[in-house]
């Protein structure tokens, strides 16, 4: 694999395409890929003549998507039971999970990742890596530490700060670093002991400090967040995405509204450590609240219009990577739209992430595509059975 020489033409031929938007499936369709960049889209009995002589594969039963969108793993973190210690003590080791963590996204066909905190710079510097053809896997936005206050919630994969000075300070650390955006723990965690996962852990005026030097640095901010307090805080101070806003309150819904932002659930995280037989049972205590508000505050939000994009917390306890599918499915079950849900896991993802021309099956658009087996549609679970990728034109399954 090299980063330099470009694949060679290809059209690709599939009973049905979703294009990502949200639209209806094209039936009977073909997906020209030309280098890099996608040439042509549309009906394959109206393939323009240039594409003739191109070589073609034929997915027959298979459905034709973007290549998904996780906007929240964790790539150092390898779904241990317990986050805390499973996390290997070595950058160097940190690193080499993360780079075989990477690999499995892509194998699932996820091709655009943003990654919320590591210990240090590891997701940004394996991101770089996929970047320069040196290993594969997906596209990483990478926030590198996540910012979280002292005796706040996962400071192993955080840098702590206090007061608005400090939040300034830390957002331009971790841009120095190489981050191209930013993580801010507004709440407690379930799987951190101590501050209640329902409680703020930063002030209004901390958070607009933090947002707004972030913001002027060019970085989007994604908030972990809880308890509806702390969401509310967030969206106040205007982050660009909330993580896991288990607790939405209608002030909260109506503030996901007039700010835009995006609401990722991720329902996966809650699903893992309740189901999980190897996580601890302090964990699932501390889950247990949260996991019974979950759904009807993402029932809510559905109803009222948030926007949605899927995000696992992959790395987080029996939380594998390479799982986003099985957000989407989840997030269907408690009542989205299966073509919204597509839409979430591609074009809504990759738009949040700033890269609208990935997520979508458009002409000039990245070359990022996934066949899977049946048609997602009608039955969602079939974004779990990858049949091809292709990255950026080149097939990597
Ligand atoms: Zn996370």
């Amino acid at each position: 694999m090299t980063a330099s020489s470009p694949p060679d033409p290809l059209v690709l031929l599939a009973p049905r395409l979703l294009d990502g938007t949200g639209a209806a499936a094209l039936p009977d369709a073909a997906l020209w890929l030309d280098g890099a960049r996608i040439a042509w889209v549309g009906p394959a009995a109206e393939l323009p003549p240039g594409a003739r002589g191109v070589a073609t594969a034929e997915l027959p039963g298979c459905t034709l998507l973007p290549g998904l969108v996780d906007v929240h793993v964790h790539l150092v973190a390898s779904a241990g039971p317990d986050l805390a210690s499973d996390i290997p003590r070595s950058e160097a080791e940190r690193t080499l999970a993360a780079v075989a963590n990477a690999r499995r996204h892509l194998d699932a066909g996820v091709t655009l990742v943003r990654d919320l905190g590591a210990t240090a710079a590891e997701a940004i510097a394996v991101g770089r890596a996929i970047e320069a053809g040196v290993v594969e896997g997906p596209r990483v936005i990478a926030a590198g530490p996540a910012v979280t206050m002292t005796g706040g919630h996962i400071s192993y994969l955080g840098r702590v700060a206090d007061g608005p000075e400090q939040l300034r300070a830390a957002v331009r650390a971790n841009f120095a670093m190489g981050a191209v955006c930013i993580k801010v723990v507004a709440t407690g965690g379930v799987l951190t002991k101590g501050l209640d996962p329902r409680v703020a852990s930063y002030t209004q005026t901390e958070l607009d400090a933090l947002v707004d030097e972030a913001h002027r640095l060019g970085l989007q901010v994604a908030a972990h967040a809880i308890g509806e307090g702390g969401v509310a805080a967030a969206l106040r101070a205007g982050v660009d995405s909330v993580e896991h806003g288990m607790f939405l309150d209608d002030e909260s819904i109506e503030l996901f509204l007039e700010t835009g932002a995006r609401y990722s659930a991720t329902f996966s995280a809650r699903e893992w450590i309740m189901r999980g037989e190897t996580v601890p049972s302090w964990a699932k205590e501390r889950a247990r609240p949260a996991a019974e508000a979950h759904v009807p505050s993402f029932q809510a939000a559905v109803k009222a219009g948030v926007r949605i994009v899927a995000g696992t917390d992959a790395g987080t306890p029996e939380n594998h990577h390479g799982r986003v599918a099985h957000e989407v499915v989840s997030m269907v079950e408690a009542g989205l739209d299966p073509l919204a849900g597509v839409r979430a896991v591609t074009a809504e993802g990759a738009d949040l992430l700033g890269e609208p021309d990935r997520g979508v099956l458009r002409a000039g658009a990245v070359a990022d595509v996934l066949a899977v087996d049946g048609d997602p549609s009608r039955d969602v679970t079939a974004l779990t059975r990858p049949a091809a990728v292709f990255q950026s034109g080149r097939r990597v399954r």
